[in-house]
């Protein structure tokens, strides 16, 4: 779950991980198209700024390791 603010009816909305259309990793910050439950349309939240020089190891890549 996630909480988004809908910029349409500028209500605060829990929206599920289902509803996460898609993550896209820039540069600078992780873009999330997110399907909003008030409006009904898709939003684009910036997310996880890189300020860590280093990047952390994927998810996967630590599941295997504890496997
Ligand atoms: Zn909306």
């Amino acid at each position: 779950m996630l909480l988004i603010t809908c910029p349409v009816t500028r209500t605060d909305e829990l929206v599920a991980d289902r509803r996460i259309r898609s993550v896209v990793n820039h540069l600078t910050h992780i873009a999330m198209h997110v399907e909003c439950p008030a409006c009904g349309g898709a939003h684009v939240y910036r997310t996880g700024a890189k300020l860590d020089p280093v990047p952390a190891p994927a998810p996967q890549a630590k599941e295997l390791v504890a496997a």
